[in-house]
């Protein structure tokens, strides 16, 4: 057996390993292998990290003799021993996943100074002040991430220090500020961890690398994944560079550019450059920064190279690429590069350019967008004419407008967001702590920091609107509130940001439409914008291949007019039981549901049918010539009268103060009435009314019921029929368990239907299916589809009864599910593929064997998820149905799941 190899040169590489080298180090190979300007180095592999990881912290065996081997490589291809006293060789050890988790682990620079090598590199570079700004900055890396000493001890230190001296900038530091600040952070190691800075260069190596191993494992990169949905079994690489600085002098900088720009989509290169500073100024949000074209002033040569880096790395990668760099004394060195993020409005137009610029096919284009984010595009914006003038500006960061209360704490942001409250973060500038704040805030403001800065890197990734750089904003974060000039805004005040345009405001401005929303609408000046015509081209594709048909859940006129606007080409699920609701209706509903003859409930009937009946019609007319699945009444009775509590309680209170009435549920009515109506609602009281009289046990308890029902739904589709429309009738019954069931509300309702077709003359057939959400119906579904002509996959009842969660308490223990992972997803956002799934493989197999032509769909919440669309793709589904805003996302990723299928199936 061959030992496994647990350290790779950039030579050995390329980009498609990143599961072993982690994106970092595979694409480091890549840039090195087409010959771009990289520094040498090595990558330690994800798989050293996983083995680290199982062997509770130990390293593999032979890892620690291979990273010698490329090290001694490494410092003959430099030229220079790591740390070595005369001419010290430096390194940077880089954490380095799979996927991008940007600034979630562990990084330590300048690997290899000591006070020995200190004075080498002095030499070496010709500056005392260097060589101990480097000790310094390698001494407050390895202390904070290595050692786990706090990070604001260092900062403390060098606030006393400027304050000491009567400065306010780092750079004001001379090289004797350094070497004293060095020997302090040197004394706050060792009285903060009772150890002393390793000086022995090998050492600190082996430490760096196991702190980047475990920082794998630390809580905001574990937070990170979840929200991300990277898996914990991945582990990170560590690459091992030798250091190339850009905090050399004014003739030397870092910056990070992309080869597009990642908010708006436009061609041209976008990014920050910062003059003598190390690469993590620039992502700190430290310093503000420069644009990157400015770059042409101040590095001439280094930004003719870059560009032509840049335009080399998107034709290679076929896509937009985002680099890390750094100019040292003029001479440009690239130190990063990958597949670039970007909000979805510049995915949409960068897809569109690129197929334009035949850079990529169609499908390709438009299998790279996502559709989990393309409800993005219909974002809000502030609308036009709003004439308050801005308090302050600064980058647009991440796309769409926000209103929300001003915070300024992550802890406080969640904490708000948590009681409902809507929240804009406000921070000086952002750290991944913060994390858990921001993705819970509307919008996010900073005062420091750049395009590239954490708040704007977070904030894109998760959709979420966001200015940064804000600098006229002064934050104090103690007393809670933000000042510019004379202005105050205290903690819990509106404020609204612009995403699209930096500017922020104070109060709640009024929002509007996103451009697509606007060109939907007709608007002509939003329909000629190269986005809409992006959203057209894709979603034309995305019609033409895809397989599955999309309808929606819909259960009045105006939300069937948002789906077809939608693209809807049907409804799939159209519950009745806001039918029984409304104040004309209450009456009616209670005197059927308490109803003690034949009579008492037949004359309720009487009310409701008509109104139903118009109800349906709007519906009908609306999707013309498409099927509509109307759902019998499906709700446990008790949710059409008052709460049993209240109304216990209205009751007692009454009594207590001999009143002759009690209110309830907003109507007067005498004691005595309301008595006897807590005494029914006592009656109707039920343990588990989700698994109690509901669905179609509501049929057979009281079957006048579901015969007014279909009474009322032919009825609609008869007059619609008559008027010269085209309804096309599903009746849909509820919650079948056994074919018994439905084999005898068949018997029973098909007459009531004919009988209404013959009474009015129309010509009309209907179409009975059933909804498949209880595990014994999935199992059964064979003989189930003996008596339907369709399924509809209840997916949220499904689930709960496959899981025997209840869907309604679920909040009290998911979260934490999830985080243990006792679960491999929210089962009630995406299905459950090994279980619930399961059940629907094996019902649409067996119902289909039944019955040929079954037709089969799904209407449960998951009909919208990206993940459960491919699910219900490659298990033969006809259609899935979901929320109208949902639809546009179910047709691209139904789109997708066709191309996708078509391309791993030419592999
Ligand atoms: C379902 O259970 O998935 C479903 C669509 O029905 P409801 O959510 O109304 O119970
Ligand atoms: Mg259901």
């Amino acid at each position: 057996m061959t030992a496994t190899k647990y350290v790779y040169d950039f030579e050995e590489g390329n980009k498609d390993m990143k599961y072993l080298l982690g994106g970092k180090g595979a694409n480091l190979a890549e840039m090195t292998n087409m010959g771009l300007p990289v520094p040498h180095g090595f990558t330690v592999t994800c798989e050293a990290c996983n083995a680290f990881r199982a062997a509770g912290g130990q390293f593999p065996d032979g890892m620690l003799d291979e990273v010698g081997v490329h090290l001694v490589a490494l410092e003959q291809k430099m030229g220079r021993g790591l740390g070595d006293p005369a001419d010290p060789l430096l390194v940077s050890v880089r954490s380095g996943a799979p996927f991008s988790m940007p600034g979630m682990m562990d990084t330590v620079l300048n690997v290899g100074l000591n006070d020995a090598s200190v004075e080498g590199l002095a030499k070496q570079t010709g500056s005392q002040r260097f060589a101990w700004d480097s000790y310094r900055r390698l001494l407050q890396m390895f202390g904070k991430t290595v050692m786990g000493v706090d990070g604001d001890r260092f900062e403390e230190a060098i606030d006393e220090a400027k304050h000491a001296k009567g400065v306010k900038n780092d750079l004001d530091l001379d090289e004797g500020d350094l070497h004293a600040l060095v020997a302090r952070f040197k004394q706050i190691i060792a009285s903060e961890t009772g150890r002393d800075f390793p000086q022995e260069p090998k050492e600190q190596l082996r430490l760096g690398i196991q702190a980047v191993f475990g920082s794998w494992d630390n809580k905001r990169a574990i937070d990170y994944r979840r929200k991300n949905k990277i898996a914990d079994d991945l582990g990170t690489a560590v690459n091992v560079q030798s250091m190339v600085f850009g905090n050399k002098g004014d003739d030397s900088g870092t910056g990070v550019a992309f080869t597009r720009n990642p908010a708006d989509g436009e061609r041209a290169p976008y990014g920050d450059y910062l003059p003598n500073a190390q690469g993590e100024d620039v992502v700190a949000g430290i310093r503000n920064t420069m644009k990157l074209e400015e770059m042409a002033d101040v590095q001439p040569q280094a930004w003719e190279e870059l560009k032509g880096h840049l335009q080399a790395l998107e034709r290679h990668y076929r896509d937009m690429c985002d680099v890390e760099f750094t100019v040292e004394q003029g001479k440009l060195w690239m130190l990063q590069t990958r597949v670039g993020k970007r909000t979805a409005f510049a995915e949409w137009i960068m897809a569109y350019d690129m197929l334009d610029e035949s850079l990529i096919d169609v499908d390709t284009a438009l299998l790279r967008l996502d559709a989990d984010r393309l409800e993005e595009l219909f974002k809000k914006v502030v609308a036009v004419g709003t004439r308050l003038e801005a308090i302050a500006s600064g980058l647009n960061a991440s796309p769409g407008a926000a209103v929300g209360r001003a915070v300024f704490t992550a802890d406080d942001a969640q904490a708000w967001a948590e009681r409902g409250e809507d929240v804009i973060l406000v921070r000086r500038e952002t750290t991944p702590d913060d994390y858990h704040g921001m993705i819970r805030s509307q919008g996010i403001l900073t005062s420091a920091g750049g395009t590239n800065s954490h708040a704007a890197v977070v904030a894109r990734g998760e959709g979420i609107p966001a200015v940064c750089g804000a600098d006229a904003i002064h934050v104090d974060r103690a007393e809670r509130r933000f000042t510019v000039g004379s202005l105050t805004v205290a903690e819990g005040e509106w404020i609204t940001i612009d995403g699209f345009t930096g500017k922020v405001y104070a109060g709640q401005l009024e929002l509007a439409d996103s451009p697509i929303e606007r060109a939907r609408s007709g608007d002509p000046e939003a329909r000629r914008e190269k986005i809409w015509q992006a959203y057209e081209r894709f979603m034309a594709r995305a019609d033409q291949v895809r397989r599955l048909r999309v309808r929606a859940n819909a259960d009045t006129p105006q939300q069937s007019a948002n789906a077809i606007e939608r693209g809807a080409e049907g409804i799939g699920l159209c519950r009745t039981e806001h039918m029984f609701l409304g104040e004309e209706r209450v009456a009616a509903v209670r005197t059927m549901i308490f109803a003690s003859t034949a009579e008492e409930e037949h004359a309720a009937y009487d009310v409701l049918a008509p109104l139903q009946r118009e109800d349906f019609v709007g519906i009908f007319r609306e999707m013309d010539g498409k099927p509509v699945t109307v759902r019998l009444l499906d709700p446990p009775l008790h949710e059409f009268l008052p709460n049993q509590v209240d109304l216990a309680v209205a009751v007692a209170l009454a009594r207590q103060a001999d009143a002759k009435e009690v209110e309830v549920s907003g109507e007067r009515l005498p004691l005595a009435e309301a008595e006897e109506l807590l005494d029914r609602v006592n009656d109707l009281h039920e343990a588990n009314p989700m698994l109690g009289l509901r669905g179609l046990r509501l049929g057979i308890v009281k079957p006048g019921l579901y015969a007014m029902q279909v009474r009322a739904i032919v009825g609609a589709a008869c007059q619609v029929k008559s008027e010269g429309g085209n309804p096309v009738v599903e009746i849909m019954i509820p919650l079948a368990a056994t074919r018994e069931e439905l084999a005898q509300l068949r018997e029973e309702l098909e007459p009531v239907a004919r009988q209404v077709t013959a009474d009015r003359g129309v010509d009309l057939e209907v179409l009975w299916g059933t909804m498949i959400e209880l595990p014994r119906a999935a199992l059964t579904a064979g003989e189930i589809a003996e008596v339907a002509e369709f399924f509809s996959f209840g997916t949220n009842d499904l689930t709960q009864t496959t899981f025997g969660f209840s869907r309604d308490d679920i909040g009290k223990f998911l979260g934490l599910y999830e985080e243990r992972k006792l679960v491999p997803v929210n089962p009630f956002v995406t299905i459950d593929r090994p279980g619930v799934g399961r059940l629907m493989r094996l019902a649409c197999e067996e119902g289909r064997a039944a019955r040929e032509h079954l037709h089969l769909g799904i209407c449960g919440e998951h009909g919208g998820d990206p993940d459960s669309v491919r699910f219900c793709h490659e298990i033969g589904l006809d259609y899935v149905s979901c929320s109208p805003f949902r639809v546009p996302t179910a047709r691209l990723a139904a789109g997708q799941a066709a191309l996708g299928e078509a391309s791993s199936a030419s592999k």
